[in-house]
């Protein structure tokens, strides 16, 4: 692949606009140095950005991210999209609220008339007010456990574990959480745990910064403790239980719709941004990354098909602009 000088332009100018560069950090660096720029050129803060040229170009990589450009998805099989299945954290969102791209987009999902769910490590608490106030037809919660929408005008509240189950998990719950704050230094709950119904979460990235090494040592804490662990974005969440984003997916589709989701997941888009929406990338065929998902290129072991030009918002909007193209045409 041969590269342009304004593609190195584009490159370097990653390394302003993520500030979680982690292994990517030397590459960008070098880059920035080819370019004899640096990272603080007014030049690079201008210009844009494909995620995938950055490992491309970066010459560490042996391998180039199974994951196409999302440009190149088929606008017929966008055509034949049934359903939106969503992220929240980083894909929707910036620094926590909703980007005004997105919410946009999720109001001309809702003009074409497609179903669309949000599928989110966030807690019950935390997504109650959102489910009232955004156009979607639910949130699913805490990676699978619980969905929130909205029924003849009234919020409904449903778990995907029955009471017992969820007051016999509660204490063991906050057992493992004050182990792990105990055990790993720096280690604290993330601040939205209030919220929290049916799963723990550590803050990594929110509010507090932890090394990689101790987000691990949180999972091991969590797995040797007999949870499910995942790691979004933000938090290091742990719970009880076999649900996760994907069944929560599942359950949420035959609830509203009564439709099974696996019959008809050829035709069902989701877009993620990190290594806890891996199971839903392998999960579904037109599965897209927006742009940030990169900054999990070390961590992915399973990659969406295609990967958005857009950062966060930026890119769910991307995609939605693609289906609304494809369903104006006669
Ligand atoms: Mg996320």
């Amino acid at each position: 692949m041969q590269l342009t000088h304004e593609d190195f332009v584009r490159v370097s100018a990653v390394a302003d606009e993520i500030p979680s560069l982690g292994p990517w950090r030397p590459v960008i660096a070098d880059l920035a140095t080819l370019l004899g720029t640096g990272a603080d050129s007014s030049a690079a803060r201008r210009a844009r950005v494909h995620p995938q040229d950055a490992l491309i170009a970066s010459g560490r990589t042996s391998r180039t991210p199974p994951v196409q450009p999302f440009a190149l998805c088929p606008p017929e099989r966008l055509a034949r999209c049934r359903g939106v299945l969503t992220d929240i954290d980083d894909t929707l969102t910036e620094h926590g609220v909703l980007m005004p791209e997105a919410l946009a987009a999720l109001h001309r999902l809702r003009e074409l008339g497609l179903p669309t769910i949000a599928i989110t490590g966030r807690p019950m608490g935390w997504s109650e007010p959102f489910a009232r106030a955004w156009p979607v037809d639910a949130i699913v919660a805490e990676n699978g456990a619980v969905a929130l929408f909205r029924e003849a005008g009234d919020l409904c509240i449903e778990y995907a574990q029955d009471d017992a189950t969820r007051r016999a998990n509660a204490q063991r719950l906050q057992e493992v959480l004050a182990r792990i704050v105990h055990e790993v230094p720096g280690a604290s709950a993330a601040r939205d745990s209030a919220g929290r119904v049916t799963d723990i979460a550590i803050d990594h990235s929110e509010f507090v910064h932890l090394p990689g090494a101790a987000i691990e040592r949180v999972v091991a804490l969590m797995r040797s403790e007999g949870m499910e662990a995942t790691v979004s974005s933000i938090h290091v969440n742990g719970w009880f239980g076999t649900h996760d984003k994907r069944s929560g997916a599942r359950w949420i589709v035959s609830r509203l719709l009564g439709r099974e989701l696996d019959a008809e997941r050829d035709d069902w888009l989701y877009v993620g941004d990190s290594t806890n929406d891996q199971v839903m990338f392998g999960c579904f065929p037109m599965s897209v990354g927006v742009a940030n998902l990169m900054r999990f290129a070390a961590e992915l072991t399973v990659w969406p098909a295609y990967l958005a030009e857009g950062e966060r918002g930026n890119g769910f909007a991307q995609v939605v602009e693609a289906i609304a193209a494809v369903r104006a045409q006669p």
